[in-house]
């Protein structure tokens, strides 16, 4: 039997109809012939990869990278495979029980020094997955090597081609806030430097040490200190060790349930032989965690409708053994995590001006285009945007196995600090304004998301449900979207708007404040994906913040359907709003 395979209850199902089926005689089957063992397998991606097939399978897929996936298959699987003309290679024929570890080798000779440590294959340009055989394979990765421990369930389930790509256009008008650039302007840039002395002067924050441990204490403390809805501390385990998350949380006032997350790793290293004393991991990854902490200081007195949460992870040096315990757990209880902001390195300028790289996945591509759009605004920094699922190396990477959308920032990938993993990356070594305009450009950008709740203006509306009607005649096929949403007493009319990216680039689509609470939208297309956002608009015409967007898609037109009506929407077809 392999772990965690996700067919079961398919094939039990299966089993129970065959053998309940009245009249009917099983036929004698030969005794099935043993099933191969369990093998670690690459596939590659092509066009053609059938991954709604794959995961009807219940294929134990357990990494996607930009050309490939990286499965778990046993005998069955691969026949499976196959026969459904899925292509594969066996890279290693005794998984059952092993801890992979994926490990980036872009430097000259990490694949060399990784071999000399283990066994090591390369999966692509770049990753390797690495074992061994007895022990801590991640503990036995050579220092100075980024590293990921396997992911401990299948992502195959949260793999999709992702929604289409933003226009510039939609993209340059993403963000426009007053109150937000008010709010970005309280980030202090010496608050941001002793934030980092402070990180700094542990010595070491090498996971497995007391400083790291002492570090996690004094970021607690820091957090308690601004007056925050929760702070707690989550431990995982890791190696023969155990460390902890720390967590704080300012909870939404419209959306307590929905939650956007910035976070980053407050653990460092450097060289094994002087990692357990003197690791001072300034930019690494102290710059991110000061963000963090500036980010909920400015916040911590700021109304918000979503609820955002501050995570500071540890050991992230050790294969993001802290992250991938919080987004399992997020997952496994349905959380509703929005959106993930990664800082991992946001500190060191190699060139001047510097910009700042963020890495998404196709799924999560609609927080980069958000991040385009507010980097100028509130840092000012320009952020550039690559889709990339082959940046796997930090904090983010677990969120997108989990299924939820997040990114990295970070300064240059590939790296270009020459003081990484070294015990030389210090304060000093940073580019304080660079550093203070990625702080500012991602608080923006976190406030834009979990939106400041302002005086004065009406609340935000809480609720939207649509259905739809389809008409085919003869010639064509008209579609209404109905919306509708429970009356407001601040309201004295409300606003539609309709976009067809995730989360951005909202046109209103009514003309005067509709006074009801319901509008027929008549312009949707069969087949279009639509997402709707409500406002509500006071009697002085302010305007609320825009309710929780949710995507609808209006079916395509049935061939079935009778003349002038007959198709109608039950319920909302929920797609992509929150998973
Ligand atoms: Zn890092």
């Amino acid at each position: 039997m392999k772990p965690l395979k996700t067919a079961w209850p398919v094939i039990l199902a299966c089993t129970l109809l065959l053998s309940s089926a009245p009249g009917q005689v099983r036929p004698a089957r030969p005794a099935a012939a043993p099933s191969a063992p369990l093998a670690l397998v690459r596939i590659p991606k092509t066009p053609a990869l059938p991954l709604a097939a794959l995961a009807r399978l219940g294929l134990d897929v357990r990494q996607e990278l930009g050309t490939c996936l990286l499965a778990l298959a046993d005998g069955d699987d691969q026949a499976m495979m196959r026969r459904s003309g899925v292509r594969f290679a066996v890279l290693d024929r005794a998984a059952a029980g092993r801890d992979y570890v994926l490990v980036e080798t872009r430097r000259p000779g990490a694949l060399a020094s990784l071999r000399a440590a283990g066994r090591a294959v390369a999966v692509e340009a770049g990753t390797a997955v690495f074992w061994t055989d007895d022990g801590d394979a991640a503990a036995a990765v050579p220092a100075g090597l980024a590293r990921k421990a396997w992911p401990a369930c299948s992502v195959l389930p949260h793999l999709r081609s992702g929604p289409p790509a933003a226009t510039p256009a939609a993209v340059a008008a993403a963000v426009q806030d007053p109150v937000i650039d008010a709010i970005v302007a309280n980030i202090s840039p010496s608050n941001l430097a002793a934030r980092v002395q402070t990180l700094q002067d542990f010595g070491t924050r090498y996971a497995s040490t007391t400083n790291c441990e002492a570090a996690g204490e004094a970021l607690f403390a820091a957090f308690a200190g601004l007056g925050l809805d929760d702070v707690h501390f989550e431990s995982f385990p890791f190696s023969s060790y155990t460390s902890r998350n720390v967590v704080a949380e300012k909870t939404g006032e419209t959306f307590p349930d929905d939650v956007y997350i910035i976070c980053s790793h407050y653990d460092s290293t450097s060289p094994s032989s002087t990692r357990l004393t003197d690791a001072p991991g300034a930019d690494d990854n102290a710059s991110g965690t000061a963000a963090v902490l500036e980010a909920a200081r400015v916040l911590a007195d700021v109304p918000l409708d979503y609820t955002v949460r501050f995570v500071a992870f540890s050991a992230e040096e050790w294969g993001l053994y802290g992250s991938r315990a919080y987004a399992a757990a997020a997952r496994g209880a349905g959380e509703a995590i929005r959106g993930v902001l990664n800082l991992d390195m946001i500190g060191y300028a190699d060139a001047a001006p510097e910009d700042l790289q963020v890495f998404v996945n196709q799924d999560s591509a609609w927080l980069a285009d958000l991040f385009v759009a507010a980097g100028p605004r509130y840092g000012p920094v320009t952020a550039v945007k690559v889709v990339d699922p082959s940046i796997i190396y930090s904090d983010h990477s677990p969120f997108w196995d989990n299924g939820y959308a997040a990114f990295m920032a970070i300064e240059d990938y590939p790296l270009a600090n020459p003081y990484y993993h070294r015990t030389t990356d210090t304060l000093a070594t940073l580019d304080q304004a660079f550093f203070a305009a990625c702080a500012r450009a991602s608080v923006g950008l976190l406030a834009e998301l979990a939106q400041p709740i302002k005086a004065g203006h009406p609340r935000t509306p809480a609720r939207l449900e649509a259905d739809w009607d389809s008409y085919s005649s003869l010639f064509t096929t008209l579609a209404v979207v109905n919306l509708a949403w429970p009356a407001q007493a601040d309201a004295a009319g409300y606003n539609v708007y309709r976009t067809s990216f995730p989360h951005l680039g909202y046109v209103k689509i009514n003309g005067e404040p509709v006074t009801g609470t319901h509008f027929a939208d008549n312009t949707a297309i069969p087949g279009g994906e639509y997402y709707y956002a409500l406002t509500a608009v006071g009697p002085t015409g302010l305007e609320s913040n825009r309710s929780r967007d949710n995507t609808w898609s209006v079916p395509p037109a049935s061939p079935a359907a009778a003349p002038a009506s007959a198709l109608r929407g039950i319920t909302p077809l929920l797609l992509r709003g929150i998973r």
